[in-house]
């Protein structure tokens, strides 16, 4: 239903992945069923990725080589996310529509490669998104979603990193919800916890928060905020990505302001650029060290 679907660059389907991404193929194997690696050649190996993840289209970037970037619009297919205060769109819709945008946005720049988790209104589990990240060996994951609360007045964008603490109990409650749908597959995170190693899990962490904060920077002033913007949270899908990942909230669907500059396509694009900006400070910082 987005008008901005259209992007120009190099379409390119991931079917085939390099030979050093037999290791991540071994992180992303715990946790995906039915995955395993077929022959085809010496120099490649083919992984049959279960069907919501087969044929991602990576977009390329002007220089070849470029980091990464992996744009998740939260929900999809049977979860719809929140609905919205008038009823008449849910989540699920607006963060396709915002990740398409920004997408767009990225590829006409042409700094870094782009894929998404979804490009249609799909379900995915978050195992399947996360270990996306990893097959794909993204530099960067960025998951787009939603606030909604009972107090209508509550309003204003947010950002959450990965963290063994909360930074307080909202944080908290939230990276519940977002992590029940984790607890239905049985025995998805433990042998993920096993192979990434704590060192390795800081300096996500750090590189996360680093991120979050330039974005708040990137924002203040040209999108609404809430107070403290940047949050923290043991977010499984956020861990088990294994690269800086991020969980953007981008305004309150249960909010009347909130809904209409969600909904409104100009409005959006100030998130939109502010996402993109930031993106695009992050990996040249992390590229240049
Ligand atoms: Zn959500």
């Amino acid at each position: 239903m987005g008008s901005s679907g259209k992007v120009k660059p190099l379409l390119f389907v991931a079917g085939v992945l390099a030979a050093g991404w037999a290791v991540l193929l071994a992180l992303g194997g715990a946790a995906l069923a039915g995955v395993g690696p077929n022959e085809s050649d010496a120099s490649a190996v083919t992984v049959a990725l279960p069907s919501p993840v087969r044929n991602v289209r990576i977009i390329e970037a002007r220089v070849p080589g470029r980091p990464l970037v992996l744009i998740d619009p939260g929900h999809g297919g049977q979860d719809p996310g929140a609905t919205a205060l008038s009823g008449e769109v849910n989540e699920k819709e607006l963060t396709l529509q915002i990740a398409r945008e920004l997408r767009h946005r990225l590829a006409a720049n042409g700094r870094v490669r782009i894929a998404m988790t979804r490009d249609s209104d799909r379900y995915l589990t978050l195992d399947q998104r996360s270990a996306l990240a990893r097959r794909l060996g993204a530099s960067l994951y960025v998951s787009l979603h939603m606030d909604s609360a009972p107090n209508p007045l509550a309003r204003g964008a947010s950002i959450y990193s990965l963290s063994d603490v909360a930074s307080d109990a909202e944080a908290e409650r939230l990276a519940k919800v977002e992590n029940s749908a984790v607890a239905r597959a049985a025995g998805s995170d433990g042998s993920l916890r096993a192979i990434l190693s704590d060192l390795a899990v800081r300096s996500q962490m750090t590189a996360s928060a680093n991120f979050a904060e330039r974005l708040v920077r990137n924002s203040a002033g040209r999108i609404e905020l809430r107070p403290q913007p940047h949050r923290f949270a043991d977010f499984h899908v956020l861990r088990s990505a294994g690269v800086p990942a991020i969980l953007f909230e981008a305004g309150y669907i249960s909010n009347v302001e909130d809904e209409a500059m969600l909904r409104s396509a100009e409005q959006r694009s100030a998130i939109v650029r502010a996402l993109a900006a930031t993106i695009e400070a992050d990996i040249a910082a992390r590229t240049l060290r």
